[in-house]
């Protein structure tokens, strides 16, 4: 039986004033498990107002007050990890014992950390040229945040801004695919439960326009988007003046240099591709294997691959579920086809898999020689597939790695650790993984793309929501 869900608006749980509800189906069984409502106009404009108004007088709760809150927000999300993490599976079809439970274990680590970020805030006192001015700097909140976010980590991904964001005296309108937004309103009742003000945070699930609606809103101060690249140019050419964070599409390219650990880089890199049957912003969709070692890495990584356990996502022997949705099932059959139509080889996989209850489970597929202008070398596939590209020698290898215009996270597997430091100073990467998976991520993580790249910017850190405001007193000019 379908659940009939309400929205989070403005502080109450409500269907809202819209006419229209969106069906949602579990990519696992194919069953209809909930109706999400779908917000008016007015629902969003009431919501802008209601933040605007909470955020007002939030503005000046001191940080340890502040920071009190965070905490009783983190408890509260302690006391539900399993329902959670129980819905988020059936709407995203992640396995629920090897991912899910994991991934929702750690979200009110994105509460506490910010908790903990806000206390130490510290403002400057600046040196002057003038003997009678004092000039001090302090952290201001930026206002109302809009969060416009993807289906593949549902849950976690608004808490990378409504964590900081809020600790940092913001408020927060939430705006998940309305696909996938049930295990976030699920969260959200720890909102109401930790006694945060109502309008405060906000959760409005929606497509691409409840996105716009906010993007274009004149009482939303700033924009936190994570999603793709594409979207994300759009919303740069609408935004007008406002503040954003960034996160948007990589390619996660990993090499694999003479003195690698073998073992160890075949382990990790078909993991990078796996995890979340490779729907991760950082998942390694791109291996560059130096010449002299590729059929051995080949060789390994295949038995790598004969032990994925493709099925049920509730199925505790289950290590990759279902893909969430139908364009990006379709978007592996292009990549695919494309690869073999330009000569590459599908030594494993390469099609969806029979015998499940939808056609979103996709078999792990190995790509080998991959030529560059092949399509999933070129784009982000966001599926499970492993393309391999060999390279003559290192300075090939970090040529390859470096034609694309995404640049978030690379891994590098070497023992040498000059061979460390010299691929990290040349790779265009936010970060770089040295000897794990491009999928390597942890919470206290600065995360995002390299300047200049499609990748998107800002660190997810509580700096990028706070205003830095410079006070200057002049002791001379007083009565
Ligand atoms: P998407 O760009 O299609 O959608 C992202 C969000 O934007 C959704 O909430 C969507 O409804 C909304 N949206 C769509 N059109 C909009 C518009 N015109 N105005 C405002 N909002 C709009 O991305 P997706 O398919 O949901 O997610 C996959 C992408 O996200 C991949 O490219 C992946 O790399 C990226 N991603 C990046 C990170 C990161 O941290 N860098 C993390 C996860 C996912």
């Amino acid at each position: 039986m379908a659940r009939d869900l309400d929205i989070y608006l403005a502080g109450e749980w409500t269907p809202g004033t819209g006419t229209e509800t969106r069906e949602v189906r579990s990519p696992g069984s194919g069953e209809h498990i909930a109706n999400v409502p779908l917000a008016s106009a007015g629902d969003i404009d009431r919501a802008v107002r209601a933040a605007r108004h909470a955020q007002d007088d939030f503005r000046h709760w001191t940080a340890i007050e502040r920071a009190a809150l965070l905490h009783r927000i983190a408890d509260a999300v302690a006391d539900n990890i399993e329902e959670i993490a129980r819905i988020q599976t059936l709407e995203q079809g992640k396995p629920y014992h090897e991912e899910s439970l994991a991934d929702i274990a750690e979200a009110n680590q994105y509460f506490l950390n910010a908790a903990e970020d806000v206390k130490r805030l510290t403002g400057s006192v600046i040196p002057t040229s003038d003997r009678n001015k004092r000039m001090f700097t302090f952290h201001r909140p930026v206002g109302v945040w809009a969060a416009i976010t993807p289906w593949n980590f549902p849950v976690t991904i608004p808490l990378e801004y409504i964590g900081p964001g809020l600790a940092a005296g913001n408020a927060v309108i939430a705006k998940p695919p309305d696909f996938t937004a049930w295990g976030l309103l699920e969260l959200a009742k720890a909102f109401d439960a930790a006694g945060v003000p109502k309008g405060l945070v906000s959760i409005i699930p929606g497509g691409g326009d409840v996105g716009e609606a906010l993007v274009t809103h004149d009482g939303i101060d700033a924009i936190g988007f994570t999603g793709s690249s594409t979207t994300g140019r759009r919303i740069l050419s609408q935004m007008g003046i406002k503040r954003s964070v960034m996160e948007m599409s990589g390619n996660g390219p990993t090499i694999v240099t003479e003195d690698a650990n073998l073992d160890a880089a075949a382990e990790l890199t078909v993991f990078g591709a796996r995890y979340n049957a490779g729907q991760v912003c950082c998942a390694t969709e791109k291996v560059i294997v130096l010449e002299s070692i590729h059929d051995e890495f080949v060789a390994r990584a295949l038995r790598h691959i004969e032990r994925i356990v493709l099925g049920d996502p509730f199925d505790e022997t289950t290590t990759m579920g279902p893909l969430n949705n139908q364009p990006t099932a379709h978007k592996m059959d292009r990549h695919v086809a494309d690869a073999k139509e330009r000569g590459a080889t599908v030594l494993t996989g390469g099609k969806r898999a029979a015998g499940f209850p939808t056609d979103l489970y996709y078999e792990f597929t190995m790509i080998d020689r991959v030529p560059e202008d092949a399509l999933v070398s070129r784009e982000e596939t966001f599926g499970p597939v492993l393309p391999i590209v060999s390279a003559r020698d290192d300075e090939e290898a970090i040529a390859i790695a470096g034609r694309s215009d995404l640049g978030l996270q690379a891994a590098v597997f070497t023992s040498s650790l000059d061979k460390a430091f010299w691929y990290t100073d040349r790779i265009r990467a936010g970060t770089v993984v040295i000897n794990d998976s491009t999928d390597f991520w942890e919470t206290f993580q600065p995360f995002g793309g390299a300047a200049g790249t499609a990748s998107g910017w800002g660190r997810g850190t509580i700096d990028d929501f706070t205003d830095l405001q410079t006070m200057v007193i002049d002791i001379g000019n007083v009565q």
